[in-house]
């Protein structure tokens, strides 16, 4: 049994554009254990988001108390935090004492990262998966996963694509995802396979291709599937039998036009690189927490209930994330009865300011952010541009001005990477004289809102 399937027989061209694994070897023994598991845990992954409110809070409960006394016990950064804050194992009893624990942001573990990459005995550094991102707040931070926390992820991900699909999905349905980096599973012993396209592919070449492939699921970034709809007249030499959309903001008029045209259901996700999965849409349009994944509260809400989202992976003891502020800003939607779909697992009722990362060009209007965040990950989220936070603001429409902050201040961020991210954007923009001035700081400027943004409009 091939380990990695071939999807490039007859559009060789794709080849280039194919993101592959190649960070922690996709090993036949490991796609078997997550085969395995996927095929004796389905049922009761699907049976969990049915499950009574008052049980999954007690389930969620445990788990966090069991948490919480591992990670004091043996993780060198929340043993000193929690100790500071008088905090002994078994404290853990209800939910005001985990309230009471502190909350812990992406710079807490930026400024004590030799406490995060000294944590585990094993796997060694070197051997465990990980993930280098900025999210939308601009701090550059790496995440990482041992495979016992990447099956369990990719099981949360093979739920979901169940949910989408209304029904189980069978073996042999390909899930196409249009994205900036390859899962860690390409398929399980050639049973659910999963392909990943760079979304630098040209549309056109996508498109021959997907007709080639045919894929039961299709999942991207809902400005690249834009693009995509643009060129699309017969959906039925597609036969996609459902969509998905990620990793940014897109309005519901925006899905339902790519629904549309696509001739199948969208479900948009939330979810961020440290926590995987933290709500995903329904065929009601409601986005549910995915509460065997994440606990998710809301701190500092204001009148209306929006206040800032405060996360705790349920499912990684490798590199715990206990009490997070991502610096999302959101609102839980008020209990009632089950929602239509089936699901009991909670909602979110909105999501505040997302709309501002749209940039302008005056030569050909709005910029995809897909792309600028794709030109971001490929010239700057490298080692060598030695770089700890950025941001992109859009001052005038023929302004930018982008902030940057270098991980060793004495070294400076590589100039000529930068000068490469300017030339890039200003191809992005078709727009050879927009004006680009870039800051280099000691820290990123403090905002009035909750959250920064790594795209901001300001016009
Ligand atoms: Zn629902």
């Amino acid at each position: 049994m091939p380990v990695q399937l071939k999807y490039d027989d007859d559009v060789t061209e794709i080849n280039s554009f194919i993101h592959r694994n190649k960070k922690v070897p996709e090993t036949p023994h490991r796609q078997q254990k997550l085969l395995h598991k996927w095929e004796s845990s389905k049922d009761r992954l699907h049976a969990a988001t049915r499950t009574d409110p008052e049980v999954v809070e007690a389930w969620q409960l445990e788990r966090v108390s069991l948490l919480v006394d591992y990670a004091f016990r043996t993780h060198p950064f929340y043993n000193k935090l929690y100790r500071e804050a008088g905090f002994e194992t078994g404290d853990i009893v209800s939910w005001d004492d985990y309230k009471a624990l502190p909350t812990i942001s992406k710079q807490d573990i930026i400024s004590n990262s030799e406490l995060f990459k000294n944590a585990n005995l094993s796997p060694t550094l070197a051997e465990c998966y990980s993930s280098t991102t900025s999210g939308s707040s601009g701090n550059v931070l790496t995440s990482r996963f041992d495979t016992a926390m990447i099956h369990q992820d990719t099981m949360q991900v093979m739920r979901y694509l169940d949910q989408m699909l209304g029904g189980q999905r069978r073996p042999y349905d390909l899930f196409y995802k249009i994205y900036v980096v390859s899962p860690p599973f390409s398929s399980l012993m050639g049973k659910y396979p999963q392909f990943t396209l760079s979304n630098d592919c040209p549309p056109e070449l996508a498109l021959r291709h997907l007709k080639q492939v045919r894929p039961a699921i299709l999942g991207g970034f809902a400005t690249y599937l834009e693009r995509l709809c643009d060129l699309v007249t017969d959906p039925s030499a597609l036969g996609i039998r459902a969509i998905n959309t990620n990793s940014e903001a897109s309005t519901e008029a925006q899905r339902r036009r790519i629904s549309q045209i696509l001739g199948a259901p969208v479900s948009d996700e939330y979810s961020s690189v440290e926590m995987g999965l933290i709500a995903t849409q329904c065929c009601e349009g409601r986005y549910h927490i995915v509460e065997d994944n994440v606990r998710l509260d809301v701190v500092n809400s204001d009148t209306d209930g929006m206040g800032e989202v405060v996360l705790t992976s349920l499912i990684n003891g490798f590199m715990p994330f206990i009490r997070y502020r991502q610096g999302d800003v959101v609102k839980v939607g008020s209990r009632l009865a089950p929602c239509r779909c089936g699901s009991r697992f909670r909602y979110l009722e909105s999501f505040l300011g997302r709309t501002d990362q749209q940039l302008t060009s005056r030569t050909i209007g709005n910029v995809p952010s897909d792309l600028i965040m794709s030109l971001y990950d490929r010239v700057l989220l490298v080692p060598e541009a030695n770089l700890a936070g950025f941001q992109i603001v859009q001052k005038k429409v023929d302004e930018i001005l982008i902030t940057v902050v270098p991980a060793i201040p004495a070294l400076g961020v590589n100039t000529a990477l930068v000068q490469a991210f300017s030339a890039g954007l200003k191809e992005l923009f078709r727009d050879a004289d927009l004006s680009i001035n870039i800051e280099e700081r000691r820290e990123m400027p403090p905002e009035r809102s909750h959250k920064r943004r790594l795209i901001k409009c300001e016009i």
